[in-house]
């Protein structure tokens, strides 16, 4: 193949994938590839796949029905398309793909994309190539960096991936097995990475990782880092205006983490912070390493450093063995710390995993019903935290064009989309935003007359609803 070819990614599941499908974009761009919207005008289509629970790993095979489709039109129309799966399904599955999808050219793991350019010409000579060893080299060496115009056109907003793999092997998880051993890139490669994005014109960078708070990359005086200490490095990174970081485990919260909350105003006072369930027998059998009380202990120091901070969670249902009353202690577990939003699972028996063989699974019906309460429970929170931002002052980082003309959406330091009037060119400024109006989706605010990022700010927890 010759001239300008075309690459279209989809990304499926965790902001990781969002981020290695950027990474994968950026080294098929020094390939010659152009990413395309459109799938159909595509040259090589890239599933970049989920396997978190059955739901995401099916979504795939049918999509994979779409997809070949598509690759018969091109060839009835003299055009050669290769597909091309990635990410945990890939790992997970591997040559089941090709037999249960034979018009799939190549099957790469999280580990391997960095190797792409040469998969790819493989994949032109022949049929069925598979990669998912865990190699020995470092993926993040070989990656080329972003171009600015690439950086641009995503936005003023970025992830950067500090952290990969996990070793906690809770019962329920595949990601130990999909995506490996738990690793920390080194403190200068990412504020090196955070640098590029700043001058490219990002504002917020979002650290991410599996487990991010595991975080022990090596520092800049050569010993182990922690996140704490990441997060205070890249405060001092001149254009990064605004850090976030996710997910994180509650035994993994060290004292540097929450001094970074008490020490940085540029660090959202927003923590992801999974729960899974209230219940201390059900904790004890998903081998999460902590009880209730444990994580209501990590809740507090949080608050007593940073009185303005709002919790999120991720919260499984159904788990084996799960009884009413363990329900009931997740439920109660939410009223007690009030969440600002959750996301919410009915347990999914994923092969390979521990829980998975475990006795006593929970019918469907049950599973379902307590996921319909739970999330009524957690809406219930969720109305009640925006509701108490009405008539507050809140730095919002203008993002991209709102809903209207003439209108900018941004993202609060609470994640919530806040809708302002204010011209295209201000895309990229962190401005103080009176909020006059909560709607089901988003907040509604106004610009005061001077804007600017305020100095007080109201933080106090009454102020927040908490
Ligand atoms: N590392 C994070 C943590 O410690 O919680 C989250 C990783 S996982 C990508 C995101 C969420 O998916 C988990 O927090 C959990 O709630 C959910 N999840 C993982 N495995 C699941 C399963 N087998 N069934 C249902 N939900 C699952
Ligand atoms: Fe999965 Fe998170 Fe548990 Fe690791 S800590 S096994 S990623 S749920």
């Amino acid at each position: 193949m010759t001239g300008q070819r075309k690459l279209h990614i989809k990304s499926y599941g965790c902001q990781m994938n969002a981020y290695d499908s950027h990474r994968m974009a950026d080294i098929l761009a020094s390939q010659g590839y152009a990413e395309t919207a459109l799938p159909e005008d595509a040259d090589l289509i890239i599933l970049n796949t989920c396997h978190i629970r059955a739901k995401a790993a099916e979504k795939v095979y049918s999509e994979l029905g779409r997809v070949r489709k598509l690759k018969e039109r091109a060839e009835q129309d003299g055009r050669r398309m290769l597909i091309g799966v990635a990410g945990c399904v890939a790992q997970a599955e591997g040559e089941e793909i090709l037999r249960r999808a034979p018009a799939v050219d190549l099957v790469f793991g999280p580990q391997n994309y960095h190797r792409l350019p040469d998969l790819v010409e493989k994949a032109e000579r022949q049929s069925g190539v598979i990669d998912t060893e865990f190699p020995v080299e470092d993926k993040f060496d070989m990656l080329p960096a972003p171009s600015p115009a690439a950086v641009k056109a995503r936005g003023v907003s970025a992830f950067v991936t500090v952290q990969e793999g996990c070793d906690k092997f809770c019962t329920f998880c595949v990601v130990p097995y999909t995506r490996g051993a738990e690793t920390s890139r080194p403190v200068a490669k990412i504020i090196a990475e955070a640098r590029q994005l700043a001058d490219a014109g990002v504002r917020e960078i979002t650290l991410i990782g599996q487990n991010v708070n595991a975080y022990h990359g090596d520092g800049l005086d050569g010993r182990p880092s922690t996140l704490g200490r990441l997060l205070h490095a890249l405060a001092a990174t001149p254009g990064v205006k605004r850090l976030r970081y996710t997910t994180s485990h509650p035994c993994d919260v060290d004292d540097s983490l929450v001094a970074a909350h008490r020490e940085l105003p540029s660090l959202t006072p927003y923590l992801h912070l999974p729960a899974q369930s209230g219940s201390d027998r059900v904790l004890a059998a998903m081998n999460r390493r902590h009880t209730r009380a444990d994580y209501l202990g990590v809740i507090e120091r949080m608050r007593r450093a940073r009185p303005d901070i709002a919790f999120s969670s991720d919260f499984i249902v159904g788990f084996p063995g799960e009884s009413a009353a363990d329900f009931r202690a997740t439920l109660a577990l939410i009223d007690e710390v009030g969440y600002a939003g959750a996301f919410s699972f009915k347990y999914s028996p994923r092969p390979g995993t521990p829980a998975a063989d475990m006795q006593a699974q929970v019918d469907d019906e049950i599973k379902s019903e307590r996921l319909a309460e739970l999330q009524d429970l957690i809406e219930r929170h969720q109305r009640r935290f925006n509701a108490a931002c009405r008539g507050r002052a809140f730095e919002v980082l203008l993002e991209k064009p709102g809903r209207r003309p003439g209108q900018l959406v941004g993202r609060s330091p609470y994640l919530q989309p806040v809708q302002v009037d204010a011209s295209a060119d201000r895309i990229g400024e962190i401005v103080t935003v009176m909020i006059a109006e909560i709607g089901s989706n988003s907040l509604f605010g106004n610009l005061p007359a001077s804007t600017g990022v305020s100095p007080d700010l109201d933080r106090t927890p009454a102020a927040m609803g908490a």
